[in-house]
């Protein structure tokens, strides 16, 4: 197999930190699994701004452009908070999303046995859950033309539009069905057609793509019913796909389901480049913490899992993807915390090395 290229943009505050953790695990699978990855480190965010004064340097959009994958720590900090908008950390993030045409967004909600206390719900409901949400991530109401607040008679307005093209519907469902291929075979599409246009078109066209996968199983719920049965029952949902306004709300609810935001792993996928592999982007969905960083208390289990994503979905590793999460999961079991997941009585934090050497361990007893 040739080499896996693989752009690392670390970012700021803790993003540095948890990455630090993942370049060992990066290694550990380049020693032990065969996995050559050809990695490249470079700048984004805050850091980037520092050294070139723009969040993401044009030889650093290009390098994203051609890699396999690009896995990112975060962005930003107070440091960074009285900048102009346009060269704001949180801009680099931006551009490389947009540039990179990533129009689906991955959310997993996964709740590790060890962690079902954490949950705000009872411990059956979430014990074992494992969903996927594809949230359509570059069109909808958040870009739809008009926008803006206007001047009507003697008040004003403001407007946003839903829009959605046929195409824009037809990618991003083919991409979460193709998910629901290699998972469980469900796919639960949610929009609100009884009041919108946008719903109606939405549905039609999913049902449409469903023609070409006859085995998955197809259903379609309203968006607002669709947040209850996730607190209702999440366990019924393999994965959802939804637009970018309702996929937005969504999943930081299905997500939140499975406790602290260390945990929570992310992927944006786009169109299939010249070698079959998407154009991928992985992070984790937490922030810079500029309340914990440089003090080793963050979860590096965020980041490690974005890598176990990139590993499944950009290097058709599932097995080794598989291998990772077990990883994590056996650590959780043997009860080591960072400071985010403290609750039980008792627990002595470990820092964010720790947990990555226990990872590591676990990893080598793996193997
Ligand atoms: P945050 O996610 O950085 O932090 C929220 C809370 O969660 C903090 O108390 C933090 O200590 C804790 N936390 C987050 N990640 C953790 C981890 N891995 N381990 C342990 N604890 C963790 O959100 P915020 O405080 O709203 O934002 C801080 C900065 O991050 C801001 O500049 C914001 O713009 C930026 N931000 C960046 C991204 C990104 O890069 N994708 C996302 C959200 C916020």
């Amino acid at each position: 197999m040739s080499n896996l290229s693989l752009l690392i943009l670390p970012g700021d505050g803790i993003g540095p930190e948890v990455m630090a953790e993942v370049s060992r695990i990066i290694d550990w699978f380049g020693a032990h699994r065969g996995l050559k990855f050809d990695v490249s480190e470079d700048l984004v965010g805050g850091c980037a701004y520092d050294k070139h004064g723009a969040p993401l340097h044009d030889d650093t959009m290009a390098r994203a452009q051609e890699v396999d994958a690009v896995l990112l720590g975060a962005v930003g900090g107070p440091k960074y908070d009285d900048l102009d908008f346009s060269v704001k950390p949180e801009r680099g993030l931006l551009r490389l999303r947009k540039e990179m045409d990533l129009f689906a967004n991955l959310r997993p909600a996964q709740c590790f046995d060890a962690l079902a206390d954490f949950s705000s719900l009872k411990k059956d409901v979430v014990a074992g859950l494992d969903i996927m949400i594809v949230r359509e991530l570059t069109s909808g109401v958040y870009f739809g033309e008009p926008r803006g607040i206007f001047e009507e008679g003697n008040e004003r307005v403001g407007i946003n539009t839903q829009r959605y093209t046929e195409s824009e519907i037809d990618r991003v469902a083919r991409a979460a069905f193709d998910l629901a291929m290699k998972r469980g075979r469900k796919l639960c599409s949610m929009e609100k057609a009884n009041v919108m246009e946008s719903g109606i078109l939405w549905r039609e066209v999913v049902t449409r793509v469903g023609a070409d996968y006859p085995e998955v199983e197809l259903s379609h719920m309203y968006a607002d019913a669709g947040a209850m049965q996730l607190t209702r029952w999440p366990k019924q949902f393999d994965v959802i796909v939804t637009d970018n306004l309702f996929g937005d709300l969504l999943s930081d609810l299905a997500a939140m389901l499975t406790g602290s935001l260390g945990m929570l792993p992310s992927a944006s996928l786009g169109a299939p480049m010249a070698n079959g592999r998407p154009k991928a982007l992985y992070e984790p969905v937490h922030g810079s913490a500029p309340d914990i960083a440089g003090q080793g208390k963050a979860n590096p289990i965020a980041c490690i899992l974005s890598f176990a994503m990139a590993l499944r979905y950009s290097f058709d590793a599932a097995g080794e993807a598989e291998r990772l999460e077990q990883a994590v999961n056996a650590v959780l079991a043997d009860g080591l915390r960072t400071a985010d997941l403290l609750g039980e009585e008792g627990v002595q934090p470990v820092t964010t090395s720790e947990m990555g050497d226990a990872i590591l361990a676990r990893l080598d007893a793996s193997d």
